[in-house]
């Protein structure tokens, strides 16, 4: 038997051919791309200055217009030329979350190993719908994806899990999942369920969910266990909340749960936002219950500090997840998966789909368990510390002490208009980024803390900045 030489291509470089990423000479052709890339991300985070640039949507747009121009132009500008100009002014114009007063939504400040990790993803391009364009990739997200499910299901015998783009389409592989599996289900939720289960219902062409108040924030277990008594024709799946978008709440889970053993009911978790709380000594135990779910949604670009996109649905046994199970000649046929060639549609809805998983490997394997804990730990601290100092400004007022790292507060006395134009001027003048919910019938400010290197001074600067704002 003769052994193939084994050559590895170089990137093209021959003529005036752009080089490729991939090869034994990508490395060589991306290292001062890098550079370029690289000088534009500081540079344009000098010029903002601020956790994002001032001037509101209508400078930015104007700014952004003026450099792209020509978006397509007769003779190309080359590689660094177009790297330069563009990355510096996407890095100008960025709400980036890695500022401390960028504290608006679930919005990660992704970690540099992360990225790093990234790279090497986007440099050699596996695509996740059949093994012969995804070697290693399709073996790392299968190790990976087991561990992260057996977090959360520590006590079952196959848990498995799919990698998906994020919470919404968790969401909706669940509810997909528990209609293959048990028929046309109706959706019970609290008012507090994040919007993309109601999406789910519809896109999925299901009656749409019955919904049962979430007085405090979380879900009413009576109201609960009235909905569900009312419901006894036909089957149901209920949707619960580990971390709600609004408020980071969670939902009385092991109560939920039983509820749903005793009314024989589907339950599917949206494990989002609080899902890595999994990774904490300190805090996991807020998650009891949670695996008793028939499904959970977990979402690393949130407490797991991963760039987007890196979701995950976790099931407590593999052959839950059958009803994806899907044939493409040309990606799996019957004769290569008898031959054994991993068969990869069955793992998503998608076909060419990104190796996410890599970063979250690294991730996983630089931070350990401690590592990630201690990221979750400090998150929390640093909204704990925000409350405390909200609750030592006579001009503010705390919605609660926050059970996540959200914390709700507004200006005493403010109206619901002043509360929103306030939002609004710390944005357009480029000195914070807040969010907004809306709790016990008023609006709110929301701050949501994902940057785990977050200082008591930076959250004094913030709150200052709010006081200091406020016109009532
Ligand atoms: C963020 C979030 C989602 C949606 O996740 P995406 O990654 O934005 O698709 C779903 N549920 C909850 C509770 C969330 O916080």
């Amino acid at each position: 038997m003769t052994t193939p030489p084994r050559t590895t291509s170089s990137p093209t470089t021959g003529g005036d051919l752009p080089p490729l990423a991939g090869g034994s000479g990508g490395p060589d052709a991306l290292r001062p791309l890098l550079d370029v890339v690289l000088d534009a991300l500081r540079t344009g985070a000098l010029a903002r200055g601020g956790p994002l640039p001032p001037g509101g949507p209508r400078h930015l747009d104007r700014s952004v217009a003026e450099t792209v121009a020509p978006v397509i132009p007769d003779r190309g500008r080359g590689a660094r030329e177009a790297l330069r100009s563009l990355v510096e002014a996407f890095a100008y114009g960025a709400a980036d979350p890695a500022h401390p007063r960028c504290a608006g939504h679930l919005h990660t400040p992704p970690l540099a190993l992360a990225v790093a990790a990234d790279l090497a993803a986007s440099a050699l391009n596996p695509s996740l719908d059949s093994w012969d364009q995804a070697p290693a990739a399709s073996a790392l997200e299968a190790e990976v994806s087991r561990a992260l499910a057996a977090e959360v299901f520590p006590r079952a015998a196959r848990p498995d899990a799919l990698v998906t783009t994020g919470g919404t389409e968790a969401n909706q592989l669940a509810v997909l999942l528990a209609r293959e599996q048990h028929g046309p289900v109706r959706i019970v939720c609290g008012a507090n369920i994040h919007h993309s289960v109601r999406r789910s219902a519809w896109l999925l062409g299901l009656p749409e969910p019955v919904t049962v108040p979430a007085p405090d924030g979380t879900t009413d277990l009576a109201a609960l266990d009235g909905a569900l008594t009312a419901l006894h024709d036909g089957p149901v799946l209920v949707t619960a909340t580990a971390g709600t978008t609004d408020a980071g709440l969670i939902d009385p889970l092991d109560g939920i749960a039983d509820l749903c053993e005793r009314h024989g009911a589907a339950l599917h978790i949206d494990a989002a936002y609080g899902g890595p709380l999994l990774f904490s000594h300190c805090h996991r135990n807020l998650l009891r219950g949670l695996d008793r779910a028939h499904s959970v949604t977990l979402d690393l670009h949130k407490l797991g500090w991963q760039p987007v996109a890196a979701g995950i649905l976790a099931v407590p046994g593999s052959a839950r997840l059958a009803p994806l199970a899907h044939t493409a000649d040309y990606l799996n046929p019957d004769d290569d998966t008898e031959a054994g060639l991993p068969d990869l549609l069955g793992r998503s809805p998608r076909t060419t789909r990104r190796p996410d998983i890599l970063k979250v490997a690294v991730t996983l394997r630089a931070l350990g368990r401690d590592g990630l804990g201690d990221l979750v730990d400090r998150t929390l601290a640093a909204a704990r510390d925000c409350a405390d100092l909200i609750g030592g400004r006579p001009g503010l007022e705390l919605h609660r002490r926050p059970v996540l790292s959200t914390v709700l507060f507004r200006p005493r006395g403010a109206s619901d208009t002043a509360v929103a134009g306030l939002r609004r001027r710390l944005l357009y003048d480029g000195r914070a980024v807040l969010g907004r919910a809306h709790a016990d019938g008023r609006l709110w400010l929301k701050a949501t803390l994902l940057n785990p290197h977050t200082t008591a001074d930076d959250l004094d600067t913030l709150i200052a900045l709010v006081e200091g704002s406020s016109t009532r």
